[in-house]
């Protein structure tokens, strides 16, 4: 078997053919960098991890690029998510961008969620936004208004291919008041006038203004991939309009298609809600590592299909946490079995251990079911933990085959560590004896050591509130 992919574009699981044998070229839509992460994001970036992890684990070269959206992202009121934000904190947009470019790194490496190849932003590369933009003009496919750009839908009929919405329904649907520049209301915008106050803009051909968002994504994945690249990803959400503007700008620039598979992962619900940031119902990644490890969250959102829904609570995160801990408790066995064994025998492939190989990677080859495949690691365990109780002892060989086994399987293809050094236990009851320690301090009127445990403390990330009736901490956001 081969892995197939369930392709949104075509509705149907695909064999995976990259266009170049061995080679990958991957684009997911990355994160609007105005505010703190939350685990709608983890599970989105989580699942596109796990795909770019098996194809290198497949053996194919591949080159990940993910992009940073940091102007052009534009709110249902029509203000710029990153204006918005850095009016919020009060700083300068590109601040702000930093600010939480770097927070949105930190959360995903506690994650385990390895860095794309390139993370290009949209702000610095807006010359490249204005090429396109003037290809799609030369070519008849958009026009200017006022200082603005817009694609016209009407010229592009496949417009909606990728969501299956028609033109003509959408005007129907149309939420807000239709701007009266636009020739069909579902025209979008690929530049923006800008007003004299507005803080992020840019010399064009057509005055002062900002990129629209789309429009992004088409020039940095062509420019870092080719006009035509394999795999092209996001969340559920995206579909419409955001991908159809992508798929119908690109593809009318270059009169190829733009991208042969496009995959979306499914949102995180609270309650059978979306969690996200507009509705207010959301946990930042860095509240549930308050709570829970980096492993034990990327293990719970691993338990359920990415094309399937996930309902976050802290429940289901902590039976989660169980399994991973019977994963990890048989690594240690083995390795502790490992230092005290002698009987060795040669190096030669062991049968039962080619099988779970092979029931790993046709439950991750099934469209990548981590589910599954999670499955069949417990499976595992459990033969492992027989062998290790029966009565005949294992010899070095297959004990040694088996971990190493284990830990490619979990560690590098899923990205759930199991290594001792890397075992997920919780600071929580330490920190908490810090925190009685340092009142006992403060009840001494011992100033000097009650401060120099919140100091040593604040080094190391956690920051005390001290409230009226106790001391509250929290980890530095991350
Ligand atoms: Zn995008």
């Amino acid at each position: 078997m081969a892995l197939t992919l369930y392709n949104s574009l075509s509705r149907n699981k695909e064999k995976f053919v990259p266009i170049e044998p061995g080679r990958v070229h991957m684009y997911v839509c990355g994160p609007t960098v105005y505010d703190y992460p939350h685990i709608g994001h983890a599970k989105s970036y989580i699942a596109f991890d796990i795909l770019n992890r098996y194809l290198r684990f497949s053996g194919y070269r591949v080159r990940y690029v993910q992009n940073i959206t940091d102007v052009g992202h534009l709110l249902d009121s029509g203000e710029d998510r990153i204006l918005r934000g850095a009016e919020r904190e009060k700083i300068e947009p590109m601040e702000l961008v930093e600010r939480y470019t770097a927070a949105y790194f930190r959360a995903m490496d506690a994650l385990h969620v390895l860095r794309p190849d390139i993370s290009p932003h949209a702000a610095a590369h807006v010359p490249e936004q204005i090429e396109l933009v003037e290809n799609l003009l030369e070519r008849g496919f958009a026009y200017v208004v006022n200082g603005s750009v817009y694609f016209d839908v009407e010229k592009w009929p496949a417009y909606g291919k990728l969501s299956g919405r028609r033109i003509d329904d959408q005007q129907a649907g149309a939420r807000l008041e239709v701007n009266p520049e636009k020739r069909h209301p579902a025209d979008f915008a690929l530049w923006k006038k800008a007003e004299p106050e507005h803080l992020m803009q840019w010399n064009s051909p057509w005055g002062r203004g900002f990129p629209g968002w789309h429009i992004e994504c088409s020039t940095m994945a062509m420019k870092y991939l080719g006009e035509t690249i394999d795999i092209h990803g996001g969340g559920m959400e995206n579909k419409f309009p955001h991908h159809d503007c992508e798929i119908a700008q690109s593809e009318a620039a270059t009169g190829k298609p733009f991208a042969k598979y496009w995959i979306h992962n499914n949102m995180v619900l609270v309650d059978g809600v979306k969690m996200s940031k507009s509705l207010g119902n959301f946990t930042t990644i860095s509240e549930a590592l308050n709570k829970f490890t980096g492993e034990q969250l990327r293990f719970f959102i691993l338990q359920t299909h990415y094309r399937s829904p996930v309902d976050f609570t802290d429940a289901a995160v902590s039976a989660a946490a169980q399994g991973l801990e019977r994963l990890r408790g048989t690594r240690q066995k083995l390795e502790d079995r490992l230092a005290h064994s002698v009987k060795e025998s040669g190096d030669a492939p062991i049968e039962w251990l080619a099988q779970f190989r092979q029931r790993f990677i046709e439950a991750m080859d099934d469209d990548l079911n981590t589910s599954l495949a999670i499955g069949v690691l417990f499976d595992f365990s459990r033969e492992i933990n027989k062998l290790l109780d029966s009565e005949e002892p294992a010899s070095v060989s297959v004990l040694r085959q088996a971990k190493e086994l284990l830990e490619t399987l979990a560690g590098t293809v899923l990205g759930l560590p199991l290594t001792a050094t890397e075992r997920g236990m919780s600071a929580a009851p330490f920190i908490e004896l810090l925190i009685e320690l340092r009142n006992s301090f403060r009840h001494e009127r011992n100033w000097s050591r009650s401060d120099w445990v919140r100091d040593e403390l604040q080094s190391r990330g956690v920051v005390l509130e001290d409230g009226k009736e106790s001391t509250l901490w929290r980890f530095e956001k991350i």
